[in-house]
C-alpha cells in the first residue's frame, strides 16, 4: 500500500514514497503536505472502488436522464411520453443517491 499525502491548501491526495513538489491541483509547495496515517489511509484506499462506481452510476443516470428526454421530444404516445418521465424522475434519484453517499465518504475522509 503506497503512502499517501493531503495538500493542506486543497485537500488534493497524492500517492507515493514522498509527497509531489508542488501539488498538481493548486501548486501549494511540497511543505503544505502532510502524510496520512495507516487508518486514514486505509479509509481511503479501501473506498477507492466505491466511490468509482458511485461516480460511474452518476454518470449512467445523466445517460438514462439524456436518453429518455429525447423519447419525450418524440412524443409518441402517451404512455411512451409518461414511461420516459418517469425515467428522467428515477435516474434523478438514482444520480442524487449516489452524490449524496460520495458526499458522506468524502465527510468521513474516504476520499
Ligand atoms: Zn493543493
Amino acid at each position: 500500500m503506497k503512502k499517501l499525502w493531503r495538500c493542506g491548501v486543497c485537500g488534493y491526495l497524492h500517492a507515493g514514497d514522498e509527497a509531489p513538489d508542488a501539488c498538481p491541483k493548486c501548486g501549494a509547495p511540497k511543505e503544505k503536505f502532510t502524510g496520512l496515517t495507516d487508518e486514514e489511509a486505509e479509509k481511503v484506499h479501501m473506498s477507492e472502488r466505491t466511490n468509482d462506481i458511485h461516480m460511474e452510476i452518476v454518470g449512467l443516470a445523466e445517460r438514462i436522464s439524456a436518453l429518455a428526454q429525447e423519447g419525450l421530444e418524440i412524443d409518441l404516445d402517451p404512455p411512451c411520453v409518461a414511461l420516459f418521465k418517469a425515467a428522467i424522475k428515477e435516474a434523478r434519484v438514482i444520480k442524487q443517491r449516489s452524490k449524496a453517499e460520495m458526499e458522506g465518504h468524502m465527510k468521513k475522509g474516504k476520499w
